[in-house]
């Protein structure tokens, strides 16, 4: 494109449009644009507004020079009708004489310009003609500027009540491009619940000529919802000009998205989008807020999956996300109009039921979630339950966390009770969370404190009673508590983790006390050590190598060590288990499955795990020469071992009569009060040498106290 200097930004390629009825005239303007811009410059002319509508279809025309009085059609409205048809055309527009008001409201409608037929001469045409070129360069830059920021606006004369709005603002608004600008059309859009805002805010604006900022919705003709950020402020050049309200509306809509998802994501659970923790909690004070008032009770039922950890270890942890996703829709399905499901934690959930009419209501809620877990998941695969904990109140001065606090409480009561049930919290459950809470709080001073002890149960032949080893059994010296049993804190030592350095200690403690037990009767290097390892352990990466640091430190030979684990520890089959397993094995070290026959007992994993013994549970034991069903079990498990070539311990051997069972049934060891209960080193030494000294095989009972308080040699930690 050549620019030509003296045109001002017109050059060749431009066309400006005559839009003339009467042909003097037009030729008339035709010569004065020659005169003030040279012969290059293109002019076409049209008569009537509908050969113009032609025009401008045809070609790029850069401005149109119009006359109001057209035979086919009316004034101003013929501006708007040629800014719409053609938007980047500038427009200035001749008016009659003494017609300035027409001129005024065609620079309303779109026209940059506006001139005084008859008075105008080619200087002052040329002079409009190129300031309304780029003036409208300038409106299309600010117009592209505009739709890529999403901004429109707008501006209101007070005075005449009349409105212009940008291109953008048509567009963001709906409007069609000759749709006549009026604030009553702009308020139209807005949403219902936002009109008092906004039109507020504009009034306040127009009166005191204040700033306004406001956030509104708006709805579009097909019905949807925008965000708009709206500011604006009112003006006026001095008293007596009529104020003017200048404005910019910006679709903030994707913004407001884009927060609404951070809001939610902050307040829900990603994987089941149920509310968290933090919601929950907000909807709970709420909640109480409103008790009170109708007398009615606020329950809070707190769910637990029962054996969520197993499902996960063996199934993998997408299976065990698979269960919590259904999981969480059939409590949603559960819920009563104007309630509550959040899940804050790994497999908890808590329910908020408002309005009940007491606790048996929150029962029956309860009671129908553990229904709704009796259909099975991942299409038969696993069927869960759930502990559930109830706490309710009436009273809005009850704090949100107290009331979740004995909810949580109520299920470890449900737990306890033997699970897939429900409880009602009781004030002696909080007591019950509270000593809970001590004994982590004093099990943790313990193990550093060096009050751990091990004691060592002896595992006997069972016909000759001759010591074949013995089990390392930890005890807690308390110092107001006395002696206390692992059933006591072993559970809390799992929970918490503690159970890892606390396990560890055991094992070094009981390889080198192996080493320690002497044996004139067979021998002290045929004696073996059984140490206890929970599931936990199992997840410790450095597992492997702590036990091999224990022989060596010990200096006792990997077999002499046999490493207890119960079936649901082996349950959690993955894949890393079985490694972890082979490479203990590997060392030398052999593997028992404790409580055997108490778990899923499967043949399958027998033959999976490189295990060597089976301790017959106690529970078998138990009804041994009065129970035939305890008989056939134990019985069952002696054959199953014969078949896979593993050796069986039978466990809590307390009576003749047992023992005289399981010797007919062939089992060749034996564990039990009846030879022997769990005592210190010492005495273990003492009962060894004392074997050592008879002639004849034992059968004497050794029956010391369940839990000796004895002082123990070496008790000390080295962790
Ligand atoms: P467990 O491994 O099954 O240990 C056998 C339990 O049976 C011991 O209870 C033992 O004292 C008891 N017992 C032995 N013979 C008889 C009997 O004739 N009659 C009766 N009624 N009971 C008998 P204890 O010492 O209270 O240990 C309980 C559980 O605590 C153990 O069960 C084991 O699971 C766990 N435990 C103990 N020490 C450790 C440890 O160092 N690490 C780990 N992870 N767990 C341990
Ligand atoms: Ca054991
Ligand atoms: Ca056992």
């Amino acid at each position: 494109m050549i620019l030509s200097e003296r045109n001002g930004g017109l050059s060749a390629d431009d066309v400006i449009l005559v839009v003339e009825d009467n042909a003097g005239d037009a030729r008339l303007v035709e010569l004065m644009l020659g005169e003030a811009f040279g012969r290059e410059i293109s002019v076409l002319r049209a008569g009537t507004r509908a050969a113009a509508a032609a025009h401008l279809a045809d070609s790029a025309v850069t401005c149109v020079v119009l006359d109001l009085g057209l035979p086919d059609a009316d004034g101003v409205d013929t501006v708007r009708h040629l800014a719409a048809w053609a938007p980047a055309a500038a427009i200035v527009v001749l008016t009659g004489a003494d017609d300035a008001a027409t001129g005024l409201a065609a620079v309303e409608a779109g026209a940059q310009d506006y001139l005084v037929k008859g008075r105008s001469s080619a200087e002052t045409l040329g002079r409009a003609v190129r300031y309304a070129v780029v003036r409208k360069r300038a409106e299309q830059t600010l117009a592209h500027a505009q739709r890529i920021a999403h901004l429109g606006s707008w501006e209101l004369d007070v005075g005449t009540d009349t409105m212009i709005w940008s291109e953008e603002l048509y567009r963001l608004f709906g409007f069609d491009p000759g749709d006549p600008p009026s604030l009553a059309a702009l308020l139209s859009r807005i949403h219902r619940e936002d009109c008092a805002i906004v039109e507020g805010a504009i009034g306040a604006s127009r009166s005191s000529l204040t700033p306004f900022d406001v956030e509104h919705r708006i709805v579009l003709p097909d019905g949807s919802i925008r965000w708009m950020h709206a500011q604006g402020h009112a003006h006026r050049a001095s008293s007596d000009f009529p104020v003017l309200v200048r404005g910019t509306v910006q679709d903030v809509t994707a913004q407001r998205l884009a927060e609404r998802a951070l809001a939610h994501q902050a307040l829900h659970d990603p994987l089941t989008s149920l509310p968290n923790r933090a919601l929950l909690l907000d909807r709970l004070t709420q909640g109480l807020a409103r008790l009170g008032r109708d007398g009615t009770t606020l329950g809070v039922i707190f769910l637990d999956i029962d054996r969520f950890k197993v499902i996960n270890d063996s199934l993998g942890h997408e299976a065990g996300d698979e269960v919590l996703v259904a999981v969480a829709h059939r409590l949603h399905r559960l819920l009563r109009q104007g309630d509550t499901i959040g899940r804050i934690g790994g497999d908890e959930f808590v329910m908020l039921c408002e309005g009940l009419t007491g606790e048996e209501e929150a029962v029956a809620i309860a009671d129908r979630v553990g229904h709704a877990m009796t259909v099975p998941v991942r299409s038969g695969e696993v069927v869960v339950s759930v502990s559930a904990g109830i706490a309710i109140t009436t009273s809005p001065s009850v704090t949100a966390e107290t009331l979740l606090r004995d909810a949580d409480a109520a299920m470890y009561a449900a737990k306890r009770a033997g699970r897939a049930r429900s409880a009602v919290f009781a004030e002696s459950m909080r007591s019950a969370t509270m000593a809970r809470l001590d004994t982590e709080v004093s099990l943790r001073r313990a193990i550093t404190n060096g009050e751990l002890r091990v004691h060592y149960q002896p595992i006997v032949e069972l016909v000759s009673g001759r010591t074949l080893g013995h089990e390392a059994l930890v005890r807690w010296q308390h110092p107001e508590q006395g002696l206390i049993g692992p059933d006591k804190f072993i559970a809390i030592a799992e929970e918490t983790g503690l159970i890892v350095p606390l396990g560890i200690w055991v094992l070094g403690e009981a390889c080198r006390q192996a080493t320690r037990f002497t044996s004139d009767a067979h021998g002290a290097a045929a004696l073996t050590m059984s140490v206890n390892l929970s599931g936990a352990q199992l997840g410790q990466p450095d597992l492997v190598a702590l036990v091999a640091a224990a022989l060596r430190d010990a200096d006792l030979a990997p077999e002499r060590l046999q490493l207890e684990m119960t079936e649901s520890v082996l349950m959690s089959d993955a894949a890393t288990t079985i490694t972890i397993l082979r490479s203990l094995t590997s060392l030398g070290v052999r593997l028992g499955i404790d409580d055997f026959g108490t778990g899923y007992s499967s043949l399958a994993y027998l033959k999976r795990f490189p295990v060597s013994t089976l301790k017959i549970d106690r529970s078998f034991v138990d009804g041994l020469g009065t129970d035939r069903e305890d008989a056939a079990i134990a019985s069952a498990i002696l054959s199953l071992a014969d078949a896979l070539d593993l050796s069986v311990v039978a466990e809590g051997v307390e009576t003749p009569e047992q023992r005289a069972c399981l010797v007919e049934l062939g089992c060749l060891r034996a564990q039990g009060y009846l030879f022997a209960r769990p005592v210190p080193a010492s005495v273990a030494q003492d009962l060894l040498d004392a074997e050592a000294g008879r002639d004849a095989p034992r059968l004497t009972i050794v029956g010391a106290p369940a839990l000796v308080c004895a002082p123990v040699r070496d008790a000390h930690l080295g962790i």
